[in-house]
């Protein structure tokens, strides 16, 4: 959540500032700011509420050439987003940008009645702690940020600027990401590599508990203990179309339709259709260790929750030797869970830096259980903290609302699963249709595309009226119907949520009337007939029902139907939620909201 920006360089730093920011804009977008200074010292603090375009009006008229400079997206978590409370904050002569929470800024305010408070963030206290060591005058500018981030509590990622030291930026982290973008004659500074990627290639990613001092022809990294750190130099391998619309009006449309792509990638090298077989190397357990696998946890947030639970319901077919507990991140890393011997924990995050995630990942590590990552973001913390991992290799993405990572998490893991069935001796014959019908869906994900996207797109308008949605599915179909659910209320604001199909009648049955609509996951198998019986009612009350199915023999009379033509029935549920996907897209579109960036929610949240 948040993005920060730094430079220090030869260019002009409000070039690289404000690119960088638009290109961190979906990790929080309610306020902006960016400050320079130049080489005598003399800085220009400009920040606006709003998008990064409100902050590009007010810079035309206060264009400057200093080399030197940090910016700031935010997503407000002390303090409504307004102008003051708006990142760069100043004290003395320091500059601070922030993501992250300090969590004990009332008591550390207590101590700092020197300095003039102007906003209600806690980032700003942080720069007033860091400004009573540098006035001092008995500390360098990393001195003196290493003194303050001593006392802190909570989490940060910061980039420091002083008008006394208009050649350096010092930077640090703990719980929040940093990248330093290693150029020629400048050095960049991002919250996430995406903002550097067309200037360098070169990026070292900072650990926790490091502070590094940045100029434009050295990198000096060091712990908060001064010990000296030799940082490693890494390739960014994104490149700059992954991070573009490429003629798409949305993001999110571009990542719904990258999906055939994009899940080939998770897939590559990993399948082996002749031999009914998978690989994965990433997450480094020998057979004898898989063979030992008792437990499974899967731990994530949101959409990476939903894409456990999917995959929890696969692994279970393959072998009835492992359980399967599917946790959410912020809950689970409070609970006093007991953990019996013979389990490995997935962590699963699409940007790797999710905070609660992190910090189950961290408890459970703590507790000398395995841990495999689920995760796209190629160098973030999550793939740097567990044991091993997989990456799904879905490229950036962009859009809040996740799409094409959900659809390779749920595989991902279910291969992991796979590789544990194969370990166990599992027979071939069992699993081998799972293989087969995997390795086939990238290209069954593209047809299925192409065939329902002109009719979603209509069945959007008759619906985009609603404020209430139902969503309803069984067994696979009923985390794919969550899924569902959560895309639908995350970007067009609609009520929407979901219930196992055997769950309406203690409950939810009650609310159907005209003011919700029901979109019901009607997949071909044993309990096909049980879900039909369920449609029925919901018909019988009036129901106002969007039936997905790949059963053609389906002829209720329910308000409209998508059919879904597939051989594949395995993962029917995967095909179904191509066409919520779509559905929460247009039904967005039709309601004119911001589809990418949804109100009050970013992407990648570092914070609890
Ligand atoms: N806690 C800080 C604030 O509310 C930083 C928020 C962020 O990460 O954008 O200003």
């Amino acid at each position: 959540m948040c993005g920060i920006v730094g430079y220090v360089g030869e260019k002009k730093a409000q070039g690289f500032l404000v690119s960088g920011l638009k290109r961190l804009e979906y990790r929080g977008y309610d306020s902006a700011g960016v400050v320079t200074v130049s080489d005598d010292g003399e800085a220009t603090l400009v920040r606006a509420k709003g998008k990064i375009a409100e902050l590009e009006k007010k810079l035309s008229g206060l264009k400057r050439d200093d080399h030197v400079g940090v910016g700031h997206t935010r997503w407000a978590t002390h303090g409504e987003p307004s102008e003051l409370n708006a990142h760069p904050h100043r004290a003395g002569k320091i500059y601070v940008v922030h993501n992250g929470i300090i969590e004990n800024y009332k008591e550390l305010k207590d101590t700092l009645p020197q300095h003039d408070f102007k906003s209600e963030t806690d980032s700003e206290v942080l720069a007033a702690l860091i400004d009573s060591f540098y006035q001092d005058g008995k500390y360098e500018l990393v001195d003196a940020v290493v003194q303050a981030l001593k006392l802190v509590k909570g989490t940060y990622g910061i980039a420091v600027v002083s008008e006394l030291s208009p050649d350096e930026l010092v930077v640090a982290r703990s719980g929040s990401p940093l990248v330093i973008g290693v150029g020629n004659n400048e050095t960049l500074v991002a919250s996430d590599a995406s903002a550097l990627v067309g200037h360098t290639k070169r990026a070292i990613y900072l650990n926790d508990g490091e502070v590094a001092v940045v100029r434009k022809d050295g990198i000096e990294v060091k712990t908060l203990n001064a010990e000296p750190v030799s940082a490693k130099v890494e390739e960014i391998e994104t490149n700059l179309a992954a991070i573009q619309k490429g003629g798409y009006e949305h993001f999110l449309l571009k990542e719904i339709m990258e999906q055939p792509n994009s899940l080939a990638e998770t897939l590559r090298g990993r399948v082996n259709v002749k031999e009914g077989t998978v690989h994965l190397g990433g997450p480094g357990l020998s057979e004898a260790e898989l063979r030992k696998i008792r437990h499974l946890i899967i731990v994530g947030c949101g959409t990476a929750y939903h894409a456990g639970m999917l995959a929890s319901y696969y692994i279970e077919q393959f072998t009835s030797e492992i359980t399967v507990e599917v946790v959410i991140a912020s809950e689970y890393r409070y609970r006093q869970a007991y953990i019996p011997d013979g389990t490995v924990a997935l962590i699963v995050s699409q940007s790797g830096e999710t905070a609660d995630t992190l910090a189950c990942l961290r408890e459970i590590k703590k507790q000398g259980v395995r841990t495999v990552g689920i995760v796209n973001a190629i160098g973030s913390t999550i793939a740097r903290e567990v044991d091993g991992g997989t990456y799904v290799h879905v490229e950036p993405e962009i859009s809040v609302a996740s799409t094409k990572a959900f659809t390779s998490q749920v595989i991902a893991m279910v291969m992991f699963g796979l590789t544990i069935a194969q370990a166990k001796g599992v027979r071939n014959t069992v699993l081998r249709p799972y293989v087969e019908e995997i390795a086939g869906l990238p290209e069954e994900i593209g047809r299925v595309l192409d065939a329902v996207n002109g009719d979603v797109k209509e069945i959007a308008k008759r619906y985009a009226k609603y404020e209430h949605a139902i969503y309803l599915g069984r067994d696979t179909a009923y985390p794919t119907a969550m899924e569902g659910a959560l895309k639908l209320k995350e970007i067009s604001y609609v009520d929407a949520n979901a219930y196992a199909f055997g769950e309406l009648k203690h409950g939810p049955l009650a609310l159907v009337d005209d003011r919700f609509f029901e979109v019901a996951l009607v997949p071909e198998g044993a309990l096909y007939e049980k879900s039909v019986s369920n449609v029925q009612e919901v018909l019988a009350r009036g129901g106002h029902m969007v039936v997905i199915t790949n059963v053609s023999e389906f002829d209720l009379p329910v308000e409209c139907v998508v059919k879904i033509t597939t051989s594949v029935r395995l993962f029917a549920p995967l095909l179904m939620n191509l066409v919520m996907q779509l559905l929460a897209y247009y039904v967005t579109v039709e309601k004119g909201y911001n589809v990418d960036q949804p109100r009050n929610l970013a992407k990648s949240v570092t914070v609890e």
